[in-house]
């Protein structure tokens, strides 16, 4: 039986892990430091653990996750100078001398969800993160949505009245971009603390929903997603789930009925689990 390495490469921390499913998964997580420092920690938890026969790799971007590319592996135009063009998917092929599958950490999380969590048996769903960033990962006849690169969702611009929320939003490319109003790095610098501090009635949470519920009416008019799923740090806070649904079913109207919404089943192994998936689906296609 095949056994894979996963890795979620998140901007602040990196999950390393092996198995071919949750029953199995053993992982560790390390803080993302410099390249080549956070690559070794990678490769000391893997090099003991080796024969694998494939890792996959989710990783935070944008990357260039098109095999028949010269840049192939890289991740791209991050606002983190160390990672910027660095080849993270060649780094450690070299190091493990074993095939790589790479895609974005969302995609990821998303075939994840579709091999064992909230996604099973669909052909069109939807996964979201909002935590240190907004991101999402689509499912769109059976295939991972990829194109020009892949989606970018968390940076569509989305409607802010200057009179409720003067934040002027801090994605350093967009400004008020979706990330740039809700993850927590904007939560963090309009109300003075990190979000996980701001208590269940504070204002805050009515914004978010709202941003977010307007989101997802265009993620959800532009996909048609059977289903949403929703992990990140910041929908740990599942009393969000049903401002999100009403603020949805009001912004469509009745003009379609809105998919279900519905917290990751795999909570914070999504990524890591949807890496060890990745792998499993990248031997899959080259046997
Ligand atoms: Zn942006």
């Amino acid at each position: 039986m095949p056994r894979f390495g996963a890795v979620e490469a998140g901007g602040t921390k990196f999950i390393c892990g092996i198995g071919t499913s949750p029953a199995d998964l053993e992982s560790v997580e390390f803080p993302t430091t410099t390249p080549a420092e956070t690559i070794r920690h990678a490769t000391d938890f893997f090099r003991p653990r080796m024969p694998l026969d494939a890792l996959g790799i989710g990783s935070f971007g944008p990357i260039d996750p098109n095999p028949d590319s010269p840049t192939f592996g890289t991740i791209t135009s991050t606002p983190k100078p160390a990672w910027r063009n660095f080849n993270i998917a060649g780094a450690l092929r070299d190091a493990l001398a074993i095939p790589v599958a790479f895609d974005t950490d969302v995609n990821a999380a998303a075939l994840g969800e579709f091999r064992w969590g909230a996604a099973q048996g669909l052909h069109a769903f939807l996964y979201v993160t909002v935590g240190t960033g907004v991101g999402g990962g689509a499912m769109v006849n059976g295939q991972l949505l990829h194109g020009q690169l892949h989606p970018e969702m968390g940076h569509i611009r989305i409607p802010r009245d200057p009179a409720r929320d003067p934040f002027p939003g801090n994605c350093p490319y967009h400004g008020d971009c979706l990330e740039g109003l809700i993850a927590a790095p904007a939560l963090e610098a309009r109300y003075g603390c990190p979000p996980h501090l701001l208590p269940a009635d504070h204002p805050a949470w009515d914004l978010v929903s709202d941003y977010l519920a307007l989101g997802l009416t265009n993620w959800i008019c532009t996909l048609s997603p059977q289903k949403v799923i929703l992990g990140g740090g910041i929908m740990q806070r599942t009393e969000l789930f049903a401002r999100l649904r009403s603020r949805v079913a009001e912004l469509l109207n009745r003009y379609i009925t809105p998919p279900d919404l519905v917290p990751a089943e795999l909570g914070t192994a999504a990524g890591v689990l949807g890496a060890i998936a990745l792998a499993d689906a990248f031997l899959g296609r080259a046997r």
